[in-house]
């Protein structure tokens, strides 16, 4: 039987979904809900539920154990299996369409649905997934516990290209994935430029960024922490001050609009 500890406040239990007297086991399997009855018995403190399908998982993920080491990470790669959509989804779909990409783009970068969120696996250079980024509907991103700030790298991505394209964010990439580019996403405000840097060892690199100042300041700063690992690196701006290839397409731009100033973009790396 493994121990177990309250929720306290910050927490809801997976079982009423109310924070306090609950209590969750160390390592996630189990709950003892005071307030919801189980056939599994009574104590003192409640009645214990065992935690299955989406209610473990989440509990898993959400479940942040006072000392880390003793009872390690969540299992990130488990729980971005237990989210993962069909690409026949129809929610992923009318997401898609909503964004201007295509439904294969965002599944070829993992995209799950927990029940409140989209979520996307980040990846450490490696390709082991350290951490959940999950964006909630009005497009504000949600904190996981334990998660780490990593690289969102398509399924497919190709080792061998020389040259890759960086944007911020997993929808602009899938944005980007639409139009046969290598690329890779990284978390907004730099958080993840030196597994970039390593990721990315010695490739042409084309950090796109969007034509306001944060974004100008965030791809100057990776641009520094790339450079030195890569053969060669350069900022490409969207056109029209668009924050987002997504926002892009959705206000002005063709296909062929998009495919020019890629075109344009790689004449500029060959010409450099
Ligand atoms: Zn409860």
């Amino acid at each position: 039987m493994p121990s177990f500890r309250r929720l306290g406040r910050a927490r809801t239990c997976p079982i009423c979904n109310r924070p306090g007297r609950c209590m969750l086991s160390t390592d996630a399997t189990m709950a003892i809900c005071a307030r919801v009855a189980s056939g599994e018995g009574r104590g003192k403190c409640g009645w214990l539920h065992k935690l299955t399908g989406r209610k473990l998982v989440e509990s898993q993920c959400l479940w942040q154990p006072s000392r880390k080491s003793r009872n390690g990470p969540p299992h990130f790669e488990q729980v971005v299996e237990h989210f993962r959509v069909s690409s026949r989804d129809s929610r992923l779909c009318h997401y898609a369409q909503r964004l201007r990409v295509r439904a294969l783009s965002l599944r070829r970068l993992g995209i799950g649905w927990d029940g409140t969120a989209w979520c996307f696996p980040m990846y450490d250079a490696t390709r082991s997934v350290i951490g959940m980024h999950r964006l909630h509907r009005k497009g504000n991103s949600l904190r996981v516990p334990q998660s780490q700030h990593g690289l969102f790298i398509p399924r497919g991505f190709d080792n061998r290209a020389e040259s890759v394209f960086v944007c911020v964010g997993p929808t602009n990439c899938a944005g980007l994935l639409d139009f046969g580019l290598t690329v890779v996403g990284k978390p907004i405000a730099n958080r993840a430029d030196a597994l970039l840097a390593a990721f990315l060892e010695g490739k042409e690199v084309n950090i796109v960024s969007a034509h306001h100042q944060t974004s100008m300041d965030g791809a100057q700063r990776c641009l520094e922490t790339v450079a030195p690992c890569v053969s060669n690196a350069r900022i490409v701006t969207i056109p029209g001050g668009h924050g987002s290839i997504s926002d892009w397409r959705k206000e002005t731009a063709s296909d062929r609009h998009v495919e020019r100033w890629i075109a344009a973009c790689k004449r500029l790396q060959t010409t450099k």
